[in-house]
């Protein structure tokens, strides 16, 4: 860890002195005043639930509890973004690289933005400045499935807090870059890791685990942010026990065998590896749900709740309020973990309070947010051929027999079942990459990609620390133009506004604003700025590697600012299959660039320097 500058204090100083609660008269008043200064710069409850609407700081994972990665800011538009011009640019530096899927948290003029392999800088927003970092030190023999990515950080008090790739939770002082507390969230040696931005929710840091790839269970817990503290841990397989203030919650549905058979739900999946949303109105976490483990379905006839699900939770109990499922008994490794935006729309005079959730098996859903009944549900990509659409009445899908099949039935001397060509690939119509909602287009932006699969079962059995898939798979292409695919869907009627054709997978999440913009990055290098109402691209800027992580924006001494963290990785190129091709000249990188109006009248250099 690099120790603080001076100039951070001194700044902080200066703040006290501004905020005019401080006299110099005596250190003993210093002294006893100074804490009560600093409280300014506190993260709070209130701060964190207005954070949407706050332009000066951005607090939260999605800009937004709601996750809606909406900005009302409107100096930065469609008239003024072609002058938009890097202000600085900063390098993680080292040989770790890899994906780099952050978004940048922006507080009280600093940067926390979180980077591959469990890394966490603090960076002077302003100038670009390195404050601090703090590197986690990682085991050998850690299992993330999916690069050694990190998607963010919370901040809470002075605390800004992450998940690490070895399941601990890491609590760190703003402004020194000190570990305050460390929490062991799940067993890495067994597959468990964390990938996700942890939200604060009422003062408790809320988080959950991934690897559903190694059978672990799925779980979402609640921590006082101050401490560290478990409040209550909600398992997300049917069978396992909860708990509240170290006492048994009950367990997670009526019993263990209700949707599986035999013990398979003691290594059931349902990894909660993306993170969740929250939303004040109704007091509800919305959490989703991984794959049933192993990706061999025939292994466990049933539903396998609550896997490949959108979960509902009461913040208080860690109860589950409400479950919907989107993939019953899910075989083709169609997680559930896609994120539910809540947003409002009118229908007959009515205001409904929704969800919407672009999923990975290739439909997006829109769910009443208070009950989790289902609304509507319509395809985001050309092919889907698990399903043939969603019943509205009874809210399953309607399914059209296209599953890999079962090893038992293979002929005599081999082990395979037969093997399906499916689409989508089980990297997903969507994957991890964060959507956006504008609420004046009332339109989402949602990151897409189109791809097939061969997909066939084998036998498995489970082994602590092992992969638990019996499954093989190679990823297929369905176009020779593009893989990647930015729709701007209308949620009440389904249809495709515009669309964003891409050669290689968008991986990267997207950011609109009031200034009528749609921001998102591209594996070829570029952030690019789109018109949110036709689509017609307004500006690009080339980041030297890919942008697989998330856009925010901010004001800060009266001018727009928009971040973006750039470094192609992620689940890709681990898995490229077909798709090998599309990506083999894209290099890694790591780093955060930022971005600001260029002023045309601002005074020459030369004179600067008299
Ligand atoms: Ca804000
Ligand atoms: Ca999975």
């Amino acid at each position: 860890m690099k120790k603080i500058t001076n100039r951070v204090v001194t700044r902080h100083i200066m703040t006290i002195l501004m905020t005019g609660a401080v006299t110099f008269a005596s250190s003993t008043v210093f002294a006893k005043d100074a804490p009560e200064a600093a409280d300014a710069n506190l993260v709070t409850d209130a701060k964190i639930l207005d954070d949407q609407n706050s332009t000066g700081d951005v607090l939260t994972y999605g800009m937004g509890l709601g996750g809606q990665r909406y900005s009302p800011m409107t100096m930065i538009n469609k008239e003024t973004v072609k002058d938009l011009v890097p202000a600085w640019a900063f390098s993680y530096g080292d040989e770790k690289q890899r994906g780099q899927e952050a978004q940048p948290i922006v507080h009280n003029g600093k940067i926390f933005v979180t980077a591959s392999y469990s890394r966490l800088f603090a960076i002077d927003a302003r100038t670009g400045e390195e404050l601090w970092q703090y590197e986690h030190r990682l085991p050998d023999g850690i299992m993330p499935c999916c690069d050694v990515v990190n998607r963010g950080a919370a901040v809470y008090d002075n605390l800004v807090i992450f998940g690490t790739l070895d399941a601990q939770l890491i609590a760190i002082d703003q402004d020194t870059g000190k570990r305050v507390w460390r929490e062991k969230v799940g067993d890495y040696k067994a597959g468990y890791s964390m990938t996700a931005a942890p939200n604060i929710v009422k003062g408790m840091v809320i988080t959950g685990v991934a690897g559903g790839e190694f059978g672990i269970v799925g779980k979402v817990e609640a921590r006082d942010a101050k401490t560290g503290k478990l409040i209550w841990s909600r398992p997300t397989i049917e069978g396992h026990m909860g708990t509240l203030n170290g006492e048994d919650n009950g367990i997670t549905g009526e019993e263990a065998n209700k949707t599986w058979p035999g013990d398979m739900w003691k290594t059931g999946g349902g990894a909660t590896w993306l993170g969740g949303t929250y939303d004040a109105e109704s007091d509800l976490i919305y959490y989703g749900t991984g794959n049933g483990s192993p990706w061999n379905a025939h292994t466990r006839p049933g539903d396998n709740l609550y896997t490949a699900s959108t979960l509902a939770i009461d913040p208080d109990t860690g109860k589950i309020v409400w479950h919907y499922q989107t993939t019953p008994h899910d075989g083709w490794d169609y997680d559930g973990v896609n994120e539910l935006i809540p947003f409002d729309y009118e229908k007959d005079g009515q205001v409904i309070k929704a969800g919407g959730k672009a999923d990975r098996n290739g439909f997006f859903y829109v769910l009443n947010r208070e009950n989790g009944k289902l609304l509507n549900a319509f395809k985001t990509v050309t092919k889907v051929g698990w399903a043939d659409h969603v019943d509205l009445e009874t809210g399953r899908p309607v399914e059209t027999g296209l599953r890999p099949g079962n090893p038992a039935d293979a002929p005599e001397g081999e082990t395979k079942g037969a093997s399906v060509f499916a689409a989508p690939s089980f990297l997903g119509a969507k994957n991890w990459m964060p959507m956006a909602y504008n609420p004046d287009t009332k339109l989402f932006y949602v990151p897409l990609n189109e791809w097939a699969m061969d997909l066939w079962n084998e036998p498995i059995t489970y082994k602590k620390g092992a992969a638990y898939l019996g499954a093989g798979f190679t990823v297929k292409l369905l176009y020779e133009d593009y893989i990647g695919a930015l729709r701007a869907i209308d949620p009440v009627t389904g249809e495709w506004k515009w669309e964003y054709k891409n050669q290689a997978p968008l991986w990267g999440g997207v950011m609109t604003t009031a200034g009528g913009l749609v921001f998102t990055g591209t594996p070829e290098g570029y952030l690019k700025a789109f018109d949110a109402n036709t689509g017609e691209e307004l500006w690009k800027f080339q980041t030297g590697s890919g942008v697989v992580g998330c856009p925010v924006t901010w004001e800060m001494d009266g001018e727009q600012y928009v971040a973006v963290p750039s470094g192609w990785g992620g689940a890709v190129p681990l898995w490229g299959g077909e798709v090998a091709k599309r990506i083999r000249t894209l290099n890694q990188g790591g780093m955060l660039w930022v971005f600001k109006l260029h002023k045309s009248d601002a005074a020459p250099a030369t004179t600067a320097m008299k």
